[in-house]
């Protein structure tokens, strides 16, 4: 089980897109999924179909302790994808945790069963566009952070930031944290500065970026208002395209890893 944290600071870059689709493009590769909303708002859960109304427990029970993980899990209509709703309770959890011990173990402790029952593949969680507790929780529980930079003037604002978050958590909470890779959102081809900023990013972050970059898609932002992943609105669209190549290099990069780590084990 690989777990992967969506995450950027910045709010409106793509988190919660990359989240429901790369998800529902494993899905479709045949890998058993899980994604963990982990944001007040739900957007995800939302954007999956999951109203309130579906919403029995969700991660703020599994993070104040009060429900085990399998507890919160709902299945979405897609096989292969499951969701651990959010709502806004979420947003206390920073609060409600207080100085308790192990405030920031929370979620990895809380994911341990599913490591051992290893029924899902891919873990995948979608942050709240702040370096709060629940991201800090997010990275602690991760193996590795793939972060969604939107194509945009401001796209490298902040990454120091998020970049610092990660080494302290990797010094202090999470040695092996690693970054899965940045992917460039909302690209859009008829606009000089995404080709400038797209050129920007790979000059400073080499092959961590991925070649895949996703287009601005209408149907893309068009998706979460039916409660449907784009791959399953329209699954032909250039937007919807995108994930599915994402998904592969994801996979291949997992796969580059195991290897290594099988290797170095030899
Ligand atoms: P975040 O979770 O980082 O706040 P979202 O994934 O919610 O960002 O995206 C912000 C907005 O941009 C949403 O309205 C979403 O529909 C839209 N959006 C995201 N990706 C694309 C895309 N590739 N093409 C068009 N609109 C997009
Ligand atoms: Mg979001």
């Amino acid at each position: 089980m690989r777990v992967l944290v969506i995450a950027n600071q910045k709010g409106g870059v793509g988190k919660t897109t990359t989240a429901i689709n790369l998800g529902t493009a494993l899905a479709a590769v045949g890998e058993k999924v899980l994604l963990i909303d982990s944001d007040p708002q739900g957007n995800a859960s939302t954007g999956l179909g999951v109203g309130r109304a579906l919403r029995k427990n969700t991660l703020y029970d599994v993070l104040m302790g009060e429900k085990p993980v399998v507890d919160a899990v709902v299945q979405t209509s897609l096989p292969g994808l499951d969701l651990v709703p959010a709502d806004p309770d979420l947003s206390g959890v920073e609060l409600e945790l207080g100085q308790q011990a192990r405030r920031s173990f929370k979620l990895r402790d809380a994911l341990q069963p599913l490591r051992e029952a290893g029924g899902y593949t891919y873990v995948l969680i979608d942050c709240p566009p702040s370096l709060n507790l629940l991201t800090v929780n997010a990275m602690a529980a991760a193996d590795a952070v793939l972060v969604p930079l939107q194509c945009e003037f401001f796209a490298l604002e902040g990454l120091t930031q998020l970049m610092r978050t990660v080494d302290l958590v990797r010094g202090s909470l999470n040695p092996k944290l690693e970054i899965q890779g940045v992917v460039l959102t909302m690209y859009d081809r008829r606009n000089s500065l995404s080709e400038q900023v797209a050129g920007d990013v790979r000059g400073y972050f080499g092959d961590t970026v991925y070649q895949t970059v996703i287009p601005r898609n209408v149907r893309v932002s068009e998706a979460p208002s039916f409660g449907k992943p784009a791959l399953v609105y329209d699954l032909k669209c250039a937007g919807s395209q995108a994930y599915l190549k994402l998904a592969r290099e994801v996979v291949l990069r997992e796969r580059a890893r195991h290897q290594k780590l099988a290797a170095g084990a030899a």
